[in-house]
């Protein structure tokens, strides 16, 4: 509860950071230090040493030895608070091979302390469900059969997250008429293709968002509908214009300002801005419900540690400085 009440001083707009391990041994790191309390020191290669270091703050930061629970434990307040009513969006931000789809889906043939945010997130939900469910009930033993089946299908949904494209409902009406505190999910996940034209179906800008739709009843009998939209955004670098062209440099123009207006829809949401400029990309007007209002949002900025990523480290750091 007072874990909550700090969470919500900090208003609706969070920003966590995580440095994925280096690879290659030979190479340097930049990252020189990572705090308990999210600040972040990264060394300036080009610069003396007296010079180098810079500072960036955050409210979590997560080392290359974080684990995929620890990630978890910071995030669970929020994916919690759909419950009681609040949209809540997860951004992964960040270079190619930073580690996005680390975060939320897992590596590829993830085993099951490797399971990412969306899948975690899933789980814990339905983990709430039945614990709503049986605490109102007579006893858990009463529990009909299907809300099992709720515990079995996280694993569906993660297969058919897996599988792509997604459309499923899983519910309980029986289990929805007896308790007055149960919710009803739906599930949808869906890979956008978004482009900016009818003659531009090639330059696609590919992130993958995935939904969680609530639908409850509080205590009063009043609806509970609320969204969890959990997004792993299209990489960020900068492309050099010497080295692509046509087709290619469009559309990384395209998904360079489809972020830059996330960034400005997110920094204008948290100065409280009268005017947010959802329309300027297809982004943030597909995700405008679910930015505006009473939600609550989290960005998750991704970091390489090598000195060959140093810029692309800091333009993504100063990005995420922005929408905090
Ligand atoms: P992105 O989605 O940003 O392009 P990936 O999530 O595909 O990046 O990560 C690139 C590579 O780094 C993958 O092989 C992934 O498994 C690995 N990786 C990323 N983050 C971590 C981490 N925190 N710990 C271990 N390996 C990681
Ligand atoms: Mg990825």
């Amino acid at each position: 509860k007072l874990y909550n009440m700090v969470q919500d001083l900090k208003g609706n707009i969070r920003v966590f950071c995580r440095v994925r391990p280096i690879f290659n041994s030979e190479t340097n790191g930049v990252i020189d230090y990572i705090g308990r309390d999210g600040s972040l020191f990264v060394m300036d290669p080009s610069k003396p040493q007296k010079d180098a270091r810079k500072t960036f703050q955050f409210n979590q930061v997560f080392g290359p030895t974080a684990t995929q629970d620890d990630v978890f434990r910071e995030t669970k307040p929020l994916i919690r608070s759909v419950m009681d009513g609040y949209n809540v969006c997860i951004f992964a931000y960040g270079q190619t091979g930073s580690g996005k789809t680390y975060t939320m889906s897992g590596p590829s043939g993830r085993s099951a302390t490797q399971m990412g945010i969306n899948y975690l997130a899933l789980s814990d939900l339905f983990l709430i469900y039945i614990r709503t469910c049986s605490s109102e009930e007579d006893d858990g033993l009463s529990l009909p059969d299907a809300t099992m089946h709720s515990v079995h299908s996280t694993m569906d949904v993660l297969q058919l997250m897996e599988a792509g494209e997604v459309n499923r409902a899983v519910s309980s009406t029986s289990m929805n008429n007896r308790s007055s505190r149960s919710h009803r999910f739906s599930y949808i996940t869906q890979s956008y293709t978004l482009s900016e034209s009818n003659d531009l179906t090639s330059l696609s800008f590919f992130c993958s968002i995935f939904m969680v739709h609530v639908r409850g009843k509080d205590t009063s009998g009043g609806t509970i509908r609320s969204c969890l939209h959990l997004v792993d955004l299209a990489g960020s670098e900068r492309v050099d214009k010497s080295e692509v062209t046509g087709d290619r440099l469009k559309e990384a123009q395209y998904i360079n300002k489809s972020l830059s207006c996330l960034g400005d829809v997110i920094s204008a949401l948290a100065q409280k801005n009268a005017h947010i400029p959802y329309r300027n990309s297809k982004l943030t007007l597909l995700l405008q419900d679910a930015l505006g209002g009473q939600a609550k949002t989290l960005m998750i900025a991704h970091l390489s540690p090598e000195e060959d990523s140093f810029g692309e480290t800091i333009s993504t750091l100063k990005f995420a400085q922005r929408v905090s």
